[in-house]
Protein backbone atom coordinates (compact mmCIF):
# COMPACT_ATOMS: atom_id res chain seq x y z
CA UNK A 1 0.00 0.00 0.00
CA UNK A 2 1.35 3.87 -0.66
CA UNK A 3 1.85 5.96 1.80
CA UNK A 4 -0.68 9.07 1.95
CA UNK A 5 0.44 12.15 2.45
CA UNK A 6 -1.60 15.30 3.75
CA UNK A 7 -3.55 15.95 0.94
CA UNK A 8 -3.26 19.87 1.26
CA UNK A 9 0.62 19.27 1.24
CA UNK A 10 0.32 17.24 -2.11
CA UNK A 11 -1.50 19.90 -3.27
CA UNK A 12 0.94 23.16 -2.01
CA UNK A 13 3.72 24.57 -4.14
CA UNK A 14 7.19 25.15 -2.51
CA UNK A 15 8.42 28.92 -2.03
CA UNK A 16 10.51 30.10 -4.96
CA UNK A 17 13.92 31.53 -4.06
CA UNK A 18 15.55 34.28 -6.15
CA UNK A 19 18.37 32.84 -8.13
CA UNK A 20 21.77 32.55 -7.17
CA UNK A 21 24.02 31.70 -9.58
CA UNK A 22 26.50 29.70 -10.27
CA UNK A 23 29.90 30.70 -11.40
CA UNK A 24 31.76 34.08 -11.82
CA UNK A 25 31.36 37.54 -12.59
CA UNK A 26 27.59 37.99 -11.79
CA UNK A 27 26.15 41.52 -10.79
CA UNK A 28 23.42 39.99 -7.98
CA UNK A 29 20.76 42.56 -7.51
CA UNK A 30 17.70 40.52 -7.08
CA UNK A 31 17.87 38.81 -3.83
CA UNK A 32 18.09 41.85 -1.64
CA UNK A 33 21.47 40.84 -0.09
CA UNK A 34 23.48 43.46 1.47
CA UNK A 35 26.77 44.18 -0.48
CA UNK A 36 28.91 45.00 1.74
CA UNK A 37 30.50 42.14 4.27
CA UNK A 38 29.34 42.02 7.81
CA UNK A 39 31.13 44.11 10.80
CA UNK A 40 34.84 42.67 11.31
CA UNK A 41 33.07 41.49 14.62
CA UNK A 42 31.32 39.20 13.12
CA UNK A 43 34.03 37.08 11.45
CA UNK A 44 36.00 37.59 14.48
CA UNK A 45 32.97 36.41 17.25
CA UNK A 46 32.16 33.44 14.29
CA UNK A 47 36.12 32.42 14.63
CA UNK A 48 36.21 32.26 18.45
CA UNK A 49 32.91 30.14 18.90
CA UNK A 50 34.82 28.07 16.57
CA UNK A 51 37.66 27.48 18.22
CA UNK A 52 40.92 26.39 16.84
CA UNK A 53 39.82 22.84 16.58
CA UNK A 54 36.03 22.98 16.09
CA UNK A 55 35.35 21.27 19.51
CA UNK A 56 32.89 23.85 20.55
CA UNK A 57 30.70 22.06 17.42
CA UNK A 58 30.18 18.77 19.71
CA UNK A 59 28.09 20.81 22.89
CA UNK A 60 24.48 21.88 21.71
CA UNK A 61 24.24 25.21 21.56
CA UNK A 62 22.04 27.64 23.58
CA UNK A 63 18.48 26.02 23.07
CA UNK A 64 16.88 29.91 23.62
CA UNK A 65 19.89 32.06 22.26
CA UNK A 66 19.63 33.40 25.37
CA UNK A 67 22.95 35.92 24.81
CA UNK A 68 21.53 37.19 21.46
CA UNK A 69 17.77 37.74 23.29
CA UNK A 70 19.89 39.78 26.11
CA UNK A 71 21.50 41.99 23.07
CA UNK A 72 18.16 42.32 21.42
CA UNK A 73 16.49 43.27 24.31
CA UNK A 74 19.28 45.84 25.39
CA UNK A 75 18.72 47.10 21.67
CA UNK A 76 14.93 47.67 21.68
CA UNK A 77 14.58 48.54 25.63
CA UNK A 78 12.37 45.41 25.86
CA UNK A 79 12.80 43.06 28.57
CA UNK A 80 14.58 39.54 27.26
CA UNK A 81 10.98 37.57 27.40
CA UNK A 82 9.65 40.00 24.48
CA UNK A 83 11.78 38.29 22.33
CA UNK A 84 12.40 35.04 20.58
CA UNK A 85 14.99 34.12 18.09
CA UNK A 86 14.85 32.64 14.48
CA UNK A 87 16.72 30.60 12.29
CA UNK A 88 15.67 33.83 9.82
CA UNK A 89 13.30 35.94 10.06
CA UNK A 90 11.31 33.14 8.09
CA UNK A 91 11.59 30.65 10.90
CA UNK A 92 9.93 33.32 13.04
CA UNK A 93 7.27 33.98 10.47
CA UNK A 94 6.44 29.95 10.21
CA UNK A 95 5.88 29.89 14.23
CA UNK A 96 3.88 32.74 13.94
CA UNK A 97 1.82 30.95 11.18
CA UNK A 98 1.89 27.72 13.22
CA UNK A 99 0.38 29.04 16.32
CA UNK A 100 -2.36 31.06 14.92
CA UNK A 101 -3.69 30.18 12.08
CA UNK A 102 -5.23 26.90 10.64
CA UNK A 103 -8.52 25.10 9.10
CA UNK A 104 -11.02 28.17 9.07
CA UNK A 105 -8.41 30.47 10.55
CA UNK A 106 -7.20 32.39 7.94
CA UNK A 107 -3.61 33.98 7.15
CA UNK A 108 -4.12 37.72 5.97
CA UNK A 109 -1.82 39.38 3.98
CA UNK A 110 -1.22 42.57 2.03
CA UNK A 111 -1.07 42.04 -2.10
CA UNK A 112 1.51 42.14 -3.37
CA UNK A 113 3.80 41.40 -0.41
CA UNK A 114 6.48 38.66 0.70
CA UNK A 115 5.09 35.30 -1.25
CA UNK A 116 6.50 33.15 1.56
CA UNK A 117 3.01 33.86 3.70
CA UNK A 118 1.03 31.80 1.69
CA UNK A 119 3.30 29.03 1.14
CA UNK A 120 3.39 28.71 5.11
CA UNK A 121 -0.45 29.39 5.33
CA UNK A 122 -1.13 26.30 3.01
CA UNK A 123 1.72 24.09 5.05
CA UNK A 124 -0.60 24.55 7.90
CA UNK A 125 -3.98 23.55 5.56
CA UNK A 126 -4.96 27.50 6.64
CA UNK A 127 -6.75 29.32 3.80
CA UNK A 128 -5.34 32.90 2.51
CA UNK A 129 -7.18 36.48 2.36
CA UNK A 130 -5.41 39.31 0.31
CA UNK A 131 -5.91 42.82 0.96
CA UNK A 132 -5.17 44.33 -2.58
CA UNK A 133 -2.84 47.74 -2.46
CA UNK A 134 -4.38 50.01 -4.68
CA UNK A 135 -2.73 51.82 -7.80
CA UNK A 136 -1.73 54.59 -5.80
CA UNK A 137 -0.18 52.00 -3.11
CA UNK A 138 -2.42 52.78 0.12
CA UNK A 139 -4.63 50.22 0.75
CA UNK A 140 -7.84 50.24 3.03
CA UNK A 141 -7.51 50.13 6.79
CA UNK A 142 -11.14 48.49 6.89
CA UNK A 143 -10.51 46.09 4.38
CA UNK A 144 -7.78 44.89 6.85
CA UNK A 145 -9.92 44.58 9.97
CA UNK A 146 -12.75 43.49 8.28
CA UNK A 147 -10.50 40.70 6.58
CA UNK A 148 -11.68 37.71 9.19
CA UNK A 149 -8.18 37.04 9.26
CA UNK A 150 -7.15 35.27 12.27
CA UNK A 151 -3.57 36.47 12.25
CA UNK A 152 -2.55 39.28 9.48
CA UNK A 153 0.60 39.96 7.71
CA UNK A 154 1.98 43.50 7.15
CA UNK A 155 5.31 44.31 5.15
CA UNK A 156 6.58 47.35 6.09
CA UNK A 157 8.12 49.08 4.62
CA UNK A 158 7.02 46.86 1.71
CA UNK A 159 8.29 43.74 -0.62
CA UNK A 160 8.40 43.83 -3.49
CA UNK A 161 7.31 48.36 -3.57
CA UNK A 162 9.67 49.00 -1.61
CA UNK A 163 7.36 51.85 0.10
CA UNK A 164 6.38 52.65 3.91
CA UNK A 165 3.55 52.97 5.47
CA UNK A 166 3.32 55.36 8.24
CA UNK A 167 3.66 53.94 11.63
CA UNK A 168 0.20 55.75 12.48
CA UNK A 169 -1.66 54.12 9.49
CA UNK A 170 -0.71 50.58 11.04
CA UNK A 171 -1.80 51.92 14.61
CA UNK A 172 -5.30 52.23 13.66
CA UNK A 173 -5.10 48.96 12.06
CA UNK A 174 -4.32 47.51 15.19
CA UNK A 175 -6.52 49.30 16.77
CA UNK A 176 -9.33 47.92 14.43
CA UNK A 177 -8.32 44.36 13.98
CA UNK A 178 -9.59 41.59 15.91
CA UNK A 179 -6.60 39.03 15.05
CA UNK A 180 -2.67 38.91 15.35
CA UNK A 181 -1.09 41.89 13.53
CA UNK A 182 2.48 40.75 12.56
CA UNK A 183 4.81 43.66 11.31
CA UNK A 184 7.43 42.09 9.18
CA UNK A 185 9.78 44.88 9.13
CA UNK A 186 12.56 42.90 7.60
CA UNK A 187 13.70 46.32 5.71
CA UNK A 188 12.71 48.29 8.32
CA UNK A 189 16.73 49.89 9.09
CA UNK A 190 16.65 51.49 5.63
CA UNK A 191 13.02 53.72 6.46
CA UNK A 192 12.86 56.71 8.45
CA UNK A 193 10.39 55.17 10.75
CA UNK A 194 9.59 51.92 12.17
CA UNK A 195 6.72 50.12 14.24
CA UNK A 196 8.38 48.75 17.49
CA UNK A 197 7.09 51.11 19.78
CA UNK A 198 3.52 50.07 19.34
CA UNK A 199 4.50 46.78 21.01
CA UNK A 200 3.75 49.01 24.24
CA UNK A 201 0.37 50.21 23.12
CA UNK A 202 -1.17 47.55 21.32
CA UNK A 203 -1.19 44.39 22.43
CA UNK A 204 -1.82 42.30 19.60
CA UNK A 205 1.27 43.67 17.83
CA UNK A 206 4.11 41.58 16.76
CA UNK A 207 7.36 43.01 14.80
CA UNK A 208 9.83 40.76 13.12
CA UNK A 209 12.76 41.55 11.69
CA UNK A 210 15.93 39.92 10.26
CA UNK A 211 19.54 40.38 10.38
CA UNK A 212 19.69 39.56 6.48
CA UNK A 213 19.32 42.76 4.97
CA UNK A 214 21.16 45.42 6.74
CA UNK A 215 23.44 43.19 8.96
CA UNK A 216 24.79 41.62 5.96
CA UNK A 217 24.31 38.16 7.46
CA UNK A 218 21.76 36.92 4.83
CA UNK A 219 24.28 33.36 4.84
CA UNK A 220 23.95 33.17 8.81
CA UNK A 221 20.05 32.56 9.16
CA UNK A 222 19.35 35.13 12.28
CA UNK A 223 16.19 36.73 12.67
CA UNK A 224 13.62 37.57 15.85
CA UNK A 225 10.28 38.43 16.74
CA UNK A 226 9.16 40.80 19.51
CA UNK A 227 5.93 40.42 21.06
CA UNK A 228 4.11 39.89 24.58
CA UNK A 229 5.26 37.43 26.89
CA UNK A 230 2.15 35.00 25.91
CA UNK A 231 2.59 35.12 22.41
CA UNK A 232 6.63 34.25 22.69
CA UNK A 233 5.69 31.57 25.10
CA UNK A 234 3.18 30.22 22.11
CA UNK A 235 5.90 30.52 19.48
CA UNK A 236 8.39 28.87 22.30
CA UNK A 237 6.04 25.93 22.24
CA UNK A 238 6.04 24.88 18.67
CA UNK A 239 10.07 26.32 17.64
CA UNK A 240 12.50 23.61 17.31
CA UNK A 241 14.43 23.35 20.52
CA UNK A 242 17.69 24.26 19.20
CA UNK A 243 17.10 26.77 16.19
CA UNK A 244 19.54 28.61 16.48
CA UNK A 245 23.47 26.90 15.77
CA UNK A 246 26.17 28.04 17.67
CA UNK A 247 28.19 30.02 15.47
CA UNK A 248 24.29 31.92 14.04
CA UNK A 249 24.26 33.07 17.77
CA UNK A 250 27.63 34.47 18.30
CA UNK A 251 27.39 35.91 14.96
CA UNK A 252 24.30 37.79 15.70
CA UNK A 253 25.26 39.05 18.90
CA UNK A 254 28.31 40.91 17.20
CA UNK A 255 26.41 41.95 14.32
CA UNK A 256 24.08 43.62 16.90
CA UNK A 257 26.79 45.52 18.78
CA UNK A 258 28.35 47.00 16.34
CA UNK A 259 25.93 50.03 15.97
CA UNK A 260 28.58 52.22 13.79
CA UNK A 261 28.80 49.26 11.29
CA UNK A 262 25.20 49.23 10.72
CA UNK A 263 25.26 53.31 10.66
CA UNK A 264 27.86 53.88 8.20
CA UNK A 265 26.43 50.81 5.97
CA UNK A 266 22.73 51.67 5.80
CA UNK A 267 24.06 55.43 5.05
CA UNK A 268 25.80 54.27 2.54
CA UNK A 269 22.91 52.34 1.05
CA UNK A 270 20.56 55.09 1.26
CA UNK A 271 22.68 57.27 -0.55
CA UNK A 272 23.43 54.68 -3.37
CA UNK A 273 19.55 53.89 -3.43
CA UNK A 274 18.57 57.50 -3.73
CA UNK A 275 21.72 57.76 -7.06
CA UNK A 276 20.31 54.70 -8.36
CA UNK A 277 16.47 56.18 -8.28
CA UNK A 278 17.35 59.93 -9.52
CA UNK A 279 19.24 58.27 -12.24
CA UNK A 280 16.80 56.03 -13.38
CA UNK A 281 14.44 58.47 -13.52
CA UNK A 282 16.80 60.63 -15.47
CA UNK A 283 16.25 58.04 -18.33
CA UNK A 284 12.65 57.57 -18.25
CA UNK A 285 11.87 55.30 -16.10
CA UNK A 286 9.21 55.50 -13.12
CA UNK A 287 10.48 54.74 -9.89
CA UNK A 288 8.33 53.63 -6.79
CA UNK A 289 10.20 55.97 -3.64
CA UNK A 290 12.02 53.33 -2.01
CA UNK A 291 12.54 52.89 2.04
CA UNK A 292 14.43 49.99 1.51
CA UNK A 293 17.88 48.29 -0.15
CA UNK A 294 15.97 48.14 -2.88
CA UNK A 295 13.88 49.88 -5.57
CA UNK A 296 11.16 48.85 -7.73
CA UNK A 297 12.00 50.54 -11.37
CA UNK A 298 9.17 50.40 -14.82
CA UNK A 299 11.85 50.27 -17.94
CA UNK A 300 10.48 52.40 -20.97
CA UNK A 301 12.24 53.47 -23.99
CA UNK A 302 11.65 54.44 -27.77
CA UNK A 303 8.97 52.22 -29.03
CA UNK A 304 9.03 49.69 -25.92
CA UNK A 305 5.81 51.64 -23.86
CA UNK A 306 5.98 50.37 -20.24
CA UNK A 307 4.55 46.65 -19.83
CA UNK A 308 5.11 43.21 -19.13
CA UNK A 309 7.08 42.46 -22.38
CA UNK A 310 9.52 45.81 -21.72
CA UNK A 311 9.95 44.56 -18.65
CA UNK A 312 10.90 40.90 -19.09
CA UNK A 313 13.34 42.34 -22.33
CA UNK A 314 14.83 44.80 -20.16
CA UNK A 315 15.33 41.71 -17.50
CA UNK A 316 16.77 39.39 -20.34
CA UNK A 317 19.16 42.35 -21.51
CA UNK A 318 20.69 42.82 -18.36
CA UNK A 319 20.75 39.23 -17.69
CA UNK A 320 23.02 38.57 -21.30
CA UNK A 321 25.29 41.49 -19.10
CA UNK A 322 25.79 39.01 -16.42
CA UNK A 323 23.19 41.67 -14.37
CA UNK A 324 20.71 39.64 -12.41
CA UNK A 325 17.45 41.28 -11.46
CA UNK A 326 14.35 40.38 -10.23
CA UNK A 327 10.95 40.24 -11.86
CA UNK A 328 7.06 40.13 -10.03
CA UNK A 329 4.94 38.87 -13.30
CA UNK A 330 1.91 37.86 -10.75
CA UNK A 331 0.52 41.48 -9.59
CA UNK A 332 -0.45 44.35 -12.17
CA UNK A 333 1.44 46.64 -9.81
CA UNK A 334 4.64 45.10 -10.11
CA UNK A 335 4.20 42.90 -13.92
CA UNK A 336 5.87 46.08 -15.65
CA UNK A 337 8.32 46.45 -13.44
CA UNK A 338 12.11 45.12 -12.23
CA UNK A 339 13.07 44.77 -8.83
CA UNK A 340 16.50 46.06 -8.05
CA UNK A 341 18.84 45.57 -5.02
CA UNK A 342 21.05 48.07 -4.38
CA UNK A 343 24.30 47.36 -4.75
CA UNK A 344 28.11 48.62 -4.12
CA UNK A 345 28.77 51.96 -5.76
CA UNK A 346 30.66 49.83 -8.96
CA UNK A 347 27.22 47.69 -9.16
CA UNK A 348 25.27 50.08 -9.34
CA UNK A 349 27.50 52.11 -11.76
CA UNK A 350 27.34 48.92 -14.36
CA UNK A 351 23.30 48.61 -13.48
CA UNK A 352 22.98 52.40 -14.80
CA UNK A 353 25.51 52.00 -18.03
CA UNK A 354 23.63 48.79 -19.14
CA UNK A 355 20.70 49.91 -18.31
CA UNK A 356 21.45 53.41 -20.63
CA UNK A 357 22.51 51.19 -23.28
CA UNK A 358 19.11 49.77 -23.48
CA UNK A 359 16.72 52.82 -22.96
CA UNK A 360 18.85 53.93 -25.67
CA UNK A 361 17.42 50.85 -27.88
CA UNK A 362 20.83 49.03 -28.23
CA UNK A 363 20.26 45.84 -27.24
N1 LIG B 1 10.39 39.23 5.22
C1 LIG B 1 10.54 39.82 4.04
C2 LIG B 1 9.57 40.86 3.64
C3 LIG B 1 11.61 39.47 3.21
O1 LIG B 1 11.75 40.05 2.00
C4 LIG B 1 12.52 38.48 3.63
C5 LIG B 1 13.68 38.11 2.77
N2 LIG B 1 13.38 37.38 1.64
C6 LIG B 1 12.29 37.88 4.86
C7 LIG B 1 11.23 38.28 5.63
C8 LIG B 1 13.12 36.73 5.34
O2 LIG B 1 14.36 37.02 5.74
P1 LIG B 1 15.29 35.97 6.45
O3 LIG B 1 14.56 34.64 6.56
O4 LIG B 1 16.50 35.88 5.61
O5 LIG B 1 15.54 36.52 7.80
Amino acid sequence: MKPTPNSYIEAMLAYTPGEQPQGEGWIKLNTNENPYPPSPAVAAAVMSALGADGAALRLYPSPDSRRFREAVSVLHGLPVDHVLAGNGSDDVLNLLIRAYAGPGRPVGMLNPSYSLYPVLAAAQNAPVVRVEIQADLTFSIHAVTDSGASIFFITNPNAPLGINYARKTIAQVAADFKGLLVVDEAYAAFAPEDCSELLRTHSNVVITRTLSKAHALAGMRVGYVLARPEVIGLLDRVRDSYNLDRLAQAAGVAALNDANWLQETVGKVKRSRERLTQSLLDIGWSVVPSATNFVLATPVRMGSPPGVSTSEHAFEFLRSKKILVRRFPAHPLTASALRITVGTDAEVDAFLHAAKEWTAGRG
